[in-house]
């Protein structure tokens, strides 16, 4: 503590500042020093914090301050010399604790929070957030649908209007923390007393403690019950997407706003389409004589049959592309495209007949009919006969 810094130095004012002075730099520096605006800084920004925090508890009681300029820290410092435990009549057990430094900072900056991750537990509260995941199938994920689901969240006991006591009596206040709902524990550190304020453990930070619990509620003052909610799925949805509804979650706590309902979409496969990305894609079988004399065949889409050219001369794995059938694009306008896959099937079990036919036809066709395989054999020649 011998290198503690002054404390007209750490809020970078003069001697005579006036209290209006010191407060604007208390201000501009706890801001610039607050651990959630130094996020890659955090442990840092909290020493800084603990710092200009401790300078200004002494530099805006004028009490405090006349006895700093007349001793320095000594007038507060636990005396190196003296040993820990020694701090009997030092100053500074009033030293309010974080979290009426919480106070300040929702007072003066719209809330940050307290400024070390602790939150406070009176005033109103936002409803906590809720989750569930949503199983739609292709089509629905594609075009997008509305869907009805059932979701159960907490609500005030109808049966005890919410205060947990069974009907005809009342819950009473805590006598451990006098109904605050918080208790404050002293400690002693380096340079003098440091309050915490905690949850207080009888009453769970309610304040009240019921001695006749209701029945239905079990003197919770809430009961959980399934609501209905309409999610809107937009057309494009895929698995993994999530959907907010403002508003669907917890309900808030002291006049709070409710959280917020996350759904998560999970679409389940199709029998014959596959989705790349916004694409659809399919594999269509033909024969090894439809594909080399050329057919027009029926295929399916996300919008129905369709009729389908396929060209003579069709190759195995050839890929159609079928421009804007495929999935609408969840942000934007327009639509994927359909991939069509060819799979050429050679038949299997020929009888004779069917085999002489096809040893006559081979007989006939000239090698540079088959485009591909001539191009293979004559690669391999060049590999390995050079
Ligand atoms: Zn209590
Ligand atoms: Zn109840």
């Amino acid at each position: 503590m011998a290198s503690k810094r002054d404390y007209y130095e750490v809020l970078g004012v003069s001697r005579d500042a006036s209290e209006a002075e010191i407060k604007k730099a208390y201000r501009r520096l706890a801001r610039k020093y607050h651990p959630d605006m130094n996020p890659d800084n955090k442990e840092e920004a909290a020493e800084k914090f603990k710092e200009i925090h401790e300078a200004y508890e002494v530099l805006s009681d004028p009490e405090k301050r006349r006895r700093y300029d007349q001793f320095g820290h000594a007038a507060f410092d636990m005396g190196a010399g003296a040993g820990a435990g020694t701090g009997a009549g030092m100053d500074f057990g009033s030293f309010g604790g974080f979290d009426d430094l919480g106070d300040i900072f929702d007072a003066f900056f719209g809330g940050f929070g307290s400024p070390f991750g602790r939150r406070r537990r009176s005033g109103p509260q936002r409803g906590s957030d809720l989750e569930m995941d949503l199983q739609i199938t292709f089509e629905e994920a594609a075009f997008g649908t509305e869907r009805e689901v059932r979701i159960d969240r907490w609500e005030d006991c109808e049966e005890c209007g919410g205060s947990g006591a069974a009907p005809g009596t009342r819950p009473i206040t805590c006598p451990k923390c006098g109904g605050t709902g918080q208790v404050r524990v002293t400690q002693r550190i380096a340079f003098g007393h440091f309050q915490t304020v905690s949850t207080c453990d009888r009453c769970q930070g309610r304040g009240k403690i019921v001695e006749n619990p209701c029945s239905a509620c079990h003197g919770r003052g809430k009961v959980r019950r399934p609501r209905r909610v309409k999610v809107k799925v937009p057309a494009g949805v895929d698995t993994g997407s999530a959907l907010r509804l403002a508003g669907e979650g917890e309900l808030g706590i002291n006049g709070g706003p409710p959280g917020d309902l996350f759904v998560r979409i999970q679409v389940l496969p199709h029998k014959v389409f596959k989705r790349e990305q916004d694409d659809v894609v399919v594999e269509i079988p033909i024969s090894f004589v439809q594909a080399a004399l050329g057919d027009s065949i029926e295929i399916p889409t996300l919008d129905g049959k369709m009729k389908f050219k396929i060209p003579e001369g069709t190759q195995p794995g050839t890929v159609f592309r079928l421009r804007g059938k495929g999935i609408p694009h969840l942000q934007g306008y327009g639509r994927g495209d359909q991939v069509v896959k060819i799979k050429v099937v050679v038949p299997t079990r020929l009888n004779e007949k069917q085999k002489e036919l096809l040893r006559k036809f081979e007989n006939t066709v000239q090698p540079d009919q088959y485009q591909l395989r001539k191009g293979f054999f004559e690669k391999m020649k060049d590999a390995f006969m050079g």
